[in-house]
């Protein structure tokens, strides 16, 4: 139905939308902050912004390499204001609507040319509820909260922590959840996505609904790992458990790769308490390069990489699994020495390249925002990262592994190169993620940081480096999915879904119908 309020609304905004992108900022009279007239016509409670500050907001993302004008960012301050906005679109023929996160993005994914973008970040304070059901834990949050933030009021506030994380927390749960979210935690509870009992969802029919595997489930299932096509998390149910006091933070090294993924398979495939509590790896440069090789491994200053311990027969590059093992201030030390000499005492890494520091909880989930401070102090964080995200199954992987570590980036990309497997039975086939075949996967991750003052036609370099990758994965009949997926066209897509892009397009014709939602994905045409 089309509200007299929304008639209102797109009267209002639409000539800007249709001829006149360059500043409806001077048009409407919003300078920099929402104006009462222009809220009033969107008929929402929260703010409005347009031109300029709509573009500061919504213009980039932390892939840095689209720009796009959005009509107007809207600021809402809940679920209602967000189906408002969904509705004004239905209601016109072309505007579009964009949720934005935090806009970590790679390809524009959060972005809305010409369309609404919805800064979830708003609403993050929106719901903090610490509950139990049958024994579990949960805690309800916003869609738009940062992990980091969930992490730190549950931590202090409860003693409890979800199960399964990112590796940074600058992410918020509405953005993770649309992927499917994943660490070193992921082998055992699986994603994030498999963490979470229950949303509140704005559909692109502009409907509020909540949702579970047991209410609404076409629309859980729908909206996890869907790329924020079928609807907008506002509330998330996140599963919980008691948090460790510390962990013990290990790196080991390899120089062989069947080793390397032999050991880091069987840890992943052992009972609970067999194993360690995270489980990643990456791979490095042979060689003292500080951005890309063995400066890389320590875990603290005072640990040196003593390169003449590696074996003879080393080569270009080198892997290291990185694990850790969660403990309790009451644990006693040699308790600790014991459970983790028991698990490496199996592994077969090169004696000597041992790496390992003892932290709280919360820091060894915060690791990355150290890196973080550091790249915004060199001005890497503020550069273009042309990023790769893979899974590859475990039959592929040793030839992956020859192909693209040993030959294309074998002078490493300037960040992490993490590499580690992962159980498909801890994902369920019932979300929209699409995974490789097999029990056992690997995510492969080629995190590029590119140094400031670059050329653009470097970066471009990389650009088409990634794209090189992907075309001999296809060529070669590699088994693999595009991690946080990105594609020009509907070919693309399909071949991305495989036998599950006719399910991904009926959930479209059931929750977003007129495709408004979260155009950057560039997966559908909004409908005219
Ligand atoms: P945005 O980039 O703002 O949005 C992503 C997509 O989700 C868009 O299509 C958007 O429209 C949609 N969306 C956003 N909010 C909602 C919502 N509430 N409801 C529905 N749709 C929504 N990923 C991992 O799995 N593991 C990692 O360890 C990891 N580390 C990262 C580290 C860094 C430094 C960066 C930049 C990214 C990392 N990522 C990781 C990727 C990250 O999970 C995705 O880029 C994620 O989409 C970013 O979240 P965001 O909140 O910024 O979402």
């Amino acid at each position: 139905l089309i509200t007299q309020q929304h008639t209102r609304m797109i009267a209002y905004i639409e000539p800007y939308f249709l001829d006149n992108e360059s500043d409806a900022a001077s048009v409407l009279n919003v300078t920099g902050k929402s104006s009462d007239g222009v809220s009033e016509s969107l008929n929402i409670q929260g703010e409005i912004l347009c031109g300029g500050a709509a573009a500061d907001i919504a213009g980039k993302d932390f892939g840095g390499m689209n720009c796009v004008k959005p009509l107007a960012v809207v600021r809402p301050v809940g679920s209602e204001d967000i189906a408002g906005a969904v509705r004004a679109a239905l209601s016109s023929d072309k505007l579009t609507v964009a949720a934005r996160g935090n806009g970590h993005s790679i390809n524009g994914q959060s972005m809305a040319e010409g369309g609404l973008v919805v800064d979830m970040r708003s609403t993050a304070e929106n719901h903090f509820e610490v509950g139990h059901y049958g024994g579990t834990a949960f805690v309800d949050v916003s869609g738009g909260a940062l992990w980091e933030n969930v992490l730190k009021r549950c931590v202090s506030e409860y003693g409890l922590a979800p199960r399964s994380w990112t590796d940074y927390l600058g992410l918020t749960v509405g953005g993770t959840l649309s992927n499917a979210g994943v660490s070193g935690q992921a082998f055992r509870y699986g994603p994030q996505t498999s963490n979470v009992t229950e949303l509140d969802v704005v559909t692109g029919n502009g409907d509020v609904v909540t949702c579970s595997e047991m209410e609404n489930s076409e629309l859980f299932f729908s909206v996890l790992g869907g790329l924020g096509q079928f609807g907008i998390i506002t509330r998330a149910r996140v599963l919980l458990q008691p948090a460790p006091d510390m962990v013990r933070w290990i790196r080991i090294v390899y120089a062989e790769f069947d080793e390397f993924t032999r050991d880091a398979e069987w840890l992943v495939s052992q009972k609970d308490e067999s194993s360690f509590d995270y489980v990643e790896g990456f791979v490095f440069v042979n060689g003292d390069d500080p951005v890309n090789g063995w400066p890389t491994v320590p875990l603290h200053p005072d640990q040196d990489f003593d390169p003449t311990r590696l074996p003879q027969s080393s080569g270009s590059v080198l892997y290291c699994l990185e694990l850790a093992l969660h403990y309790r201030d009451s644990d006693s030390n040699s308790s600790v020495d014991k459970r983790m000499e028991r698990l490496l005492g199996r592994l077969r890494f090169d004696e000597g390249l041992r790496f390992e520091v003892d932290l709280p909880y919360v820091d060894f989930l915060l690791r990355v925002k150290r890196s973080e401070e550091i790249a915004k102090v060199n001005g890497t964080w503020e550069t273009p990262h042309p990023w790769l995200n893979l899974f590859v199954s475990k039959r592929d992987i040793g030839d992956f592994e020859q192909k693209v570590f040993k030959e294309l980036v074998k002078n490493g990309v300037g960040g992490p190169m993490l590499v580690y497997p992962l159980l498909r039975s801890r994902w369920d086939d019932r979300t929209s993620v699409v995974l490789p075949e097999g029990e056992i996967f690997y995510i492969v991750a080629l995190l590029r940081f590119v140094p400031p003052g670059a050329k653009a036609s470097s970066v471009d370099k990389l650009v088409a480096q990634n794209q090189e990758i992907v075309q001999w994965c296809v060529k070669n009949g590699i088994d693999f999915k595009l991690y946080l997926p990105h594609y020009k066209s509907r070919e693309e897509w399909i071949r991305h879904f495989g036998n599950r892009w006719s399910r991904f397009v009926d959930r479209k014709a059931m929750f977003d119908p007129m495709a408004i939602l979260s155009p950057g994905q560039k997966v559908f045409n909004r409908a005219l």
